[in-house]
């Protein structure tokens, strides 16, 4: 039976309604489907988890002929055909983990013209005897999509030398519409896109950065892992990422974490490849699973239920911070980033800079991106305004979704706690850390103290009034605010920068943090998860709903979200839906699914205990 409306709506829409179950486009979407279905190419640059893909796939099932799809990565290749396939789509990967009659089955449905998509990595593209591009040529390709584009980009992090080589896609299929894809944001890259590609007359879009439903949080370190072990406390059963430095620490970090009885898996370069690979499988199909690692683990997850991203040491710029946290929440559901960060992060990051083999350049850029990332930790106004403008977006906040709008920090005056810190590394001949000045100031006499004579300074003494802690917090301030910064060459010795002297010549004030001059830290207001919390009385469908979601995974052979998203388990839950109208009604209900799976669903929803309200508006008439 046709819903006589979707008549009205064009085929686009009607597609993203029967198929993925969808209400609506996203901004952006509805315009670049329509370019393509004129036969433009077009620069797609959109933040994770802002619906690329439907951005190609809708265009390819509405041309004639087989959409192409050029993609990094073989294991995401497969789980997005799978996806599709659930969805009812023609679509099939081709690569060398097939067997060779899988192989020459998906060859000859492609001659019959019997594929809406077809996933392949570029190098079975352009290599491999040429048989592939040949196949091609032969048959009518509806659209060439090239997923990841910054992997044309040398500079980039992501660089493949095979995407190089798909310029040749210009010349072999000219007059079929290419679309470049990409979250990755900045200028340049983009422009090496457009010449390494070809694309010079491609219509742009360009999407927002902002990612709405993550929540930004940056916390003090308050002692090794206690934070940490807290925040996940407050989110059993999440899946998310746990970043840390070294591999030391991702080894320890994910220890503790078993021993807490959370399901982490350890994830960093030193592993053996299966190790990692078993990892990564492990994380994108289950339901619950913490990897804590390394940046070593990043691109290749292309997981959409994410639900937290936690950085346990600082990143080393905005741009990494802003990568590593969009991993959260490209379902759109309320995600969270989440770091904790203290001034031996800097301490030690800075030296990582000065060690390294770049050149002076180089290692100047690098430092002064780290410099931007502390001073967006300390800043007391909103995250995301603050984030956005980094990347050169106006953002009209404040957002109400990051702590500092969520729990405003107070500030009050602190220039004489200022002046007397930068006094001190004055007198110590900038030439000690933090903690050795924080000694001083607070009249300790330290071995090292008493070893420099230090007991004889000026400032010996002077700031007994304020704790270890709040000292500490002042040293991070006059770093992130630029007065000081830390000189790895010597040790993480504070260093004054020419911005102190009208600091110390009193010409100049400064705001610092309220958490400064409190004997103890306001106790914050308890944060509640971001995640829409199911409310207790509807906790037994929702435990029922997953499992029945995750046998059919399991029967199927894929993950969970790909039989539904946690979106839309939410919306049976809320709607608790009795009739198949009803169920393809919902946000993410398309026909095929609904075929497959709607009635387990269904049964489960039908065999739940109604919760009591509608037992008692059930009492009346
Ligand atoms: P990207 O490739 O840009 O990171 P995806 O294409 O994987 O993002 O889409 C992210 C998520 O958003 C997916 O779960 C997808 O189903 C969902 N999505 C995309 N477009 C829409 C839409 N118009 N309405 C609702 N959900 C959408
Ligand atoms: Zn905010």
């Amino acid at each position: 039976m046709v819903n006589p409306l979707d008549t009205a709506l064009d085929p686009a829409r009607r597609l993203l309604r029967t198929v993925f179950g969808y209400p609506a486009f996203r901004p952006d979407q509805e315009e670049i489907i329509r370019a393509v279905l004129r036969g433009r190419d077009a620069l797609v640059l959109m933040p994770t988890g802002g619906g690329k893909s439907l951005c190609y796939q809708i265009p390819a099932m509405l041309r004639p002929g087989t959409g192409l799809v050029i993609s990094p990565l073989i294991a995401l290749m497969q789980d997005q055909v799978s996806a599709l396939r659930q969805h009812g789509v023609a679509a099939a990967f081709l690569n060398s983990s097939l067997p060779y009659e899988e192989q020459q089955r998906i060859m000859a449905a492609l001659r019959r013209g019997e594929l809406d998509l077809l996933y392949l990595a570029p190098e079975r593209l352009l290599h491999e005897d040429g048989g592939t591009l040949a196949l091609l040529r032969r048959i009518e390709i509806s659209l060439i999509a090239i997923d990841e584009a910054h992997c044309v980009s040398q500079w980039g992090h992501d660089f493949r030398q095979d995407y190089l080589g798909l310029d040749v896609l210009a010349d072999h299929f000219p007059g079929t519409p290419r679309l470049a894809l990409t979250a990755t944001a900045d200028e340049a890259t983009r422009e090496e896109i457009v010449t390494r590609l070809k694309l010079t007359g491609a219509e742009r879009f360009i999407s927002g950065f902002d990612r709405p439903n993550i929540r930004y949080t940056v916390r003090m370190k308050n002692g090794p892992g206690a934070d940490l072990l807290a925040f996940l406390r407050e989110r059993q059963g999440q899946a998310g990422i746990v970043y840390c430095l070294s591999r030391r620490k991702v080894e320890t970090t994910a220890e503790r974490l078993r021993q807490a009885g959370f399901d982490a898996l350890p994830y960093h370069a030193g592993l053996s490849a299966q190790a990692r690979r078993r990892c990564q499988a492990r994380f994108q199909r289950s339901d619950g699973v913490i990897v804590v690692a390394t940046i070593a683990f990043g691109m290749g997850i292309d997981k959409p239920d994410v639900r937290f991203v936690a950085h346990c040491d600082l990143p080393k710029s905005v741009e990494a911070y802003y990568q590593e946290t969009g991993r959260a929440g490209r379902d759109g559901e309320p995600a969270e980033a989440w770091m904790t960060y203290g001034l031996q992060d800097v301490v030690r990051l800075r030296r990582m800079v000065d060690e390294s083999e770049a050149e002076e350049d180089h290692k100047r850029v690098q430092r002064t991106r780290l410099q931007s990332l502390v001073a967006w930790c300390e800043i007391t106004r909103c995250r995301r305004a603050a984030l956005l403008a980094y990347f050169g977006e106006d953002y009209p906040g404040p957002c109400g979704n990051c702590d500092n709008c969520l729990n405003p920090p107070r500030t009050f005056d602190g220039t004489e706690e200022a002046q007397k810190f930068l006094s001190c590394a004055v007198r110590a001949r900038q030439r000690f850390g933090a903690a050795h000045l924080i000694d001083v100031l607070r009249g300790k006499e330290t071995d090292k103290v008493l070893r420099h004579r230090h007991q004889n300074l000026s400032t010996f003494g002077i700031g007994a009034d304020l704790s270890a802690r709040q000292w500490h917090a002042v040293a991070r301030q006059v770093v992130a605010l630029g007065f000081a910064r830390v000189d790895a060459e010597r040790h993480g010795a504070l260093v004054l920068t020419p911005r102190a002297r009208p600091l110390l010549r009193g010409e100049q004030s400064v705001e610092l943090r309220e958490e400064v001059r409190l004997a103890r830290p306001r106790p914050a207001r308890k944060e509640r998860p971001a995640a829409w919390e199911i409310p207790a009385e509807d906790e037994p469908l929702w435990q029922a709903l997953r499992a029945c979601r995750t046998a059919l995974a399991d029967e199927a052979g894929v993950p969970p979200y790909v039989i539904f998203h946690d979106a839309t388990l939410k919306e049976f839950v809320r709607t608790r839906p009795q009739s198949r109208g009803a169920m393809l009604e919902l946000h993410g209900v398309g026909q095929a699914k609904f075929e497959r799976y709607g009635s387990a669903f269904l049964d489960v929803i039908a065999g739940a205990p109604r919760p009591e309200e509608d037992l008692q508006s059930g009492q009346h008439p």
